[in-house]
């Protein structure tokens, strides 16, 4: 096992990061960076070293009703409201093409205030942030209505002329977790420009930098003001101002389950739309006819990827019983391998986790397992030394009914049980409140099939994971949440439909 502390953070960072992060202590709302009401501020920190990167102004209810009221004033703004669609999607590409000659810099905000490895932030996410609102950009150009086939049985002799036409919904409220705070913000914030919503941004408390940023380019770009308006804050605070405000429209909320079902009740009271991006604990089946290599690799690639922070890892590994020791033992040896250190330095294959809360979390639930018998072969522990690094972690000997394998970790903690039969897998693979993703590793193509249609899961990968794309829907079935991200459907939650009828 790497130690963290033989990777070191590099003092050197790009120009633009620092002088950004001096005035990264302002909110954006109505196109002014103002002080939050309060006057008060928090800090953001770097969770390699537990250093503060920045103090950010804290926003909470009277900061949103302010960002509700600009968000308000700029859906009815008809320089806004009444553009022409060529003419938004010249903006938003213009926006895009500001967040492309400023990846670098994107990049390393987003490791510097999340943890993650700068190559998955500048390979990864800020392509896909790109690519997203790239796919999105286009559809301000093709919002179709239909026309109908309408014909009145009650009133046969009259001929009627129906379409249908798609308007924004509103204002949206965006609260955004922090694991993949510009990834998860672009696929709410793509199909909300494109057509003609506007926006309160709350992201997560603990990486609210790159958002800070993005808006910057996007008042560069040109988008009008209080289109996009950034409120930071807490959750309890400025999160649930969103969630209970009776002028938003929509909220769209990535994050955990328990949180996901405050904001259904906050939603109520004017009932509005609501799409939820929530937990989820994958069961990752390699089946006896797998590519045991590529197998090996996807499995370790599934729960390690992102320090296990990811709502979709492969956390439950389910492998045939004549193949576990082999498949386990390449795991533990990849796992053991795994250069952990802080994200900036490219050395590091996976980061600290987010805060020491997390770090917490990670621990009680490793060592919950350990005392109702589960056996670690390798990992099990945090690093010494400052940041909030753990171990890449694999555990056996797991029952069906313990936590570590019933609960989300949300860490680089996998949890590996052998099967006999594939009826029984799939019966354990399902038993589960969440419904996020799956994996399946055979070379029989129609297995796979078989076994992909009986996965409750709303992405499921066969002979890979964390496969991404744009044009893919991405979410859950039962507590993973409700809609789709991603996808050309993911834009009708952000419209009204209205259906008009002329006599002819
Ligand atoms: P979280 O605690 O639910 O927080 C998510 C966001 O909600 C943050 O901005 C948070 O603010 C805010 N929030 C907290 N309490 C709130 C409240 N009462 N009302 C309104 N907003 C509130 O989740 P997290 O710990 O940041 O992220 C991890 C979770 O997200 C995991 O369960 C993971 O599976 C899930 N996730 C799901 C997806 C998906 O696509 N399905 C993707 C990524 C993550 P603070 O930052 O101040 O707490
Ligand atoms: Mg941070």
């Amino acid at each position: 096992m790497s130690d963290a502390t033989e990777i070191n953070e590099p003092t050197e960072r790009l120009e633009a990061t620092q002088s950004f992060l001096q005035r990264a202590g302002k909110m954006l709302i109505g196109g002014q960076w103002v002080d939050s009401a309060s006057g008060k501020k928090f800090k953001t920190i770097n969770p390699a070293t537990g250093d503060q990167l920045a103090e950010v102004a804290e926003g909470d209810k009277e900061d949103v009703n302010r960002a509700v009221a600009a968000a308000r004033g700029a859906f009815e703004n008809p320089a806004w409201r009444n553009m022409m669609p060529t003419d938004r999607e010249r903006l938003i590409r213009r926006f895009i093409a500001l967040i492309e000659d400023n990846i670098d810099e994107l990049s390393e905000l987003e490791t510097l205030d999340c943890g993650k490895p700068i190559g998955a932030s500048r390979y990864v996410d800020l392509p896909l942030t790109i690519d997203t609102l790239y796919y999105y950009a286009g559809f301000s150009t093709k919002l179709e209505g239909d026309v109908l086939p309408h014909g009145c049985s009650y009133t046969p002799e009259d001929r009627y002329f129906a379409y249908t036409q798609r308007e924004p919904v509103g204002v949206v409220g965006m609260i955004i977790p922090w694991n993949f705070p510009l990834l998860l913000l672009s696929m709410k914030l793509g199909p909300a420009l494109a057509t003609g919503c506007t926006c309160v941004i709350k992201p997560a408390e603990d990486t609210p930098l790159s958002t800070l940023r993005l808006a910057e380019l996007a008042q560069e770009a040109g988008l009008p003001d209080g289109v996009i308006n950034v409120v930071p804050g807490y959750g309890e605070t400025a999160g649930a101002a969103i969630a209970n405000h009776p002028d938003v429209d929509k909220c769209a909320f990535t994050g955990s389950t328990e949180v996901g079902k405050s904001i259904v009740n906050a939603a109520s009271g004017n009932l509005k739309r609501l799409s939820l991006e929530l937990g989820g604990k994958a069961p990752n089946l390699v089946l006896e006819d797998a590519d045991i290599e590529a197998a090996i690799a996807g499995a370790t690639m599934a729960i390690y990827t992102n320090q296990g922070e990811i709502c979709c890892a492969g956390s439950r590994l389910y492998v045939h019983r004549s193949i576990f020791d082999q498949v386990i033992e390449g795991i533990v040896d990849n796992a053991s391998k795994t250069k952990v250190g802080p994200g900036l330095n490219p050395a590091s294959e996976m980061g600290p986790l987010i805060n020491q809360a997390q770090l917490d979390r990670v621990c009680n639930y490793v060592d919950g397992g350990r005392s109702e018998g589960a056996e670690i072969l390798v990992g099990g522990g945090q690093k010494s030394g400052k940041g909030f690094f753990y171990e890449p972690t694999v555990m056996v000997n797991t029952k069906p009914d313990m936590r570590v394998v019933k609960e989300e970790i949300f860490g680089p903690v996998l949890t590996a049980m052998p099967f006999d039969s594939l009826d029984d897998v799939i019966k354990d693979a399902n038993d589960t409140i969440y419904g996020l993703s799956a994996g399946i590793w055979t070379r029989d193509v129609s297995k796979a099939h078989q076994v992909a249609a009986q996965l409750n899961a709303g992405t499921v990968w066969v002979n890979c994971f964390h496969i991404f794309d744009v044009t893919q829907p991405f979410g859950g079935y039962k507590q993973s949440g409700w809609g789709r991200e991603w996808g050309r459907s993911a834009v009708e939650h952000y419209t009204e439909v209205k259906s008009v009828c002329i006599k002819m």
